[in-house]
């Protein structure tokens, strides 16, 4: 069964956390996350993605979460998806990839639980407890 490498990053400051709202499928809002390439780790896919997406610099990172997700479709067919999910601290001023993203903000928890997420976040907030009702 043919699967792809993902990399997510939960980028958190004061309690908030960023978010972009999509432009691609899959649809809504999501943390910063991408495909690992095949020359490179999970840790320089996981700083690649948030320099490219936000061009922030990830300067602290933990793993967070791991799993295959087997019902987490992409823009290229595949259900499949190996994930690693970090929980990341980075630096700079956030100016959002076009291609990527029609906007990005920082949500409260709260807040996250009132917005339209991409269905594997919405899955991995909840994992995380980040999504709940002890507010
Ligand atoms: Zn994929």
């Amino acid at each position: 069964m043919s699967k792809h490498y993902s990399v997510g990053a939960i980028i958190i400051r004061s309690d908030r956390y960023l978010l972009i709202d999509r432009v691609k499928f899959p649809f809504g809002y999501a943390c910063v996350a991408g495909h690992r390439n095949p020359d490179e780790t999970d840790e320089e896919a996981v700083d690649r993605e948030v320099i490219e997406e936000t061009k922030l610099v990830v300067v602290r990172k933990k793993l967070v979460y791991t799993e295959v997700v087997p019902w987490n479709t992409c823009s290229k067919g595949i259900n499949v998806h190996d994930w690693k999910v970090y929980e990341c601290d980075a630096t700079g001023d956030v100016l959002i990839d076009p291609g990527e993203a029609k906007s990005y903000g920082w949500y409260t928890r709260e807040e996250i639980y009132n917005l339209n997420l991409e269905p594997v976040w919405k899955y991995f907030f909840e994992k995380l407890g980040i999504l709940g009702r002890n507010f």
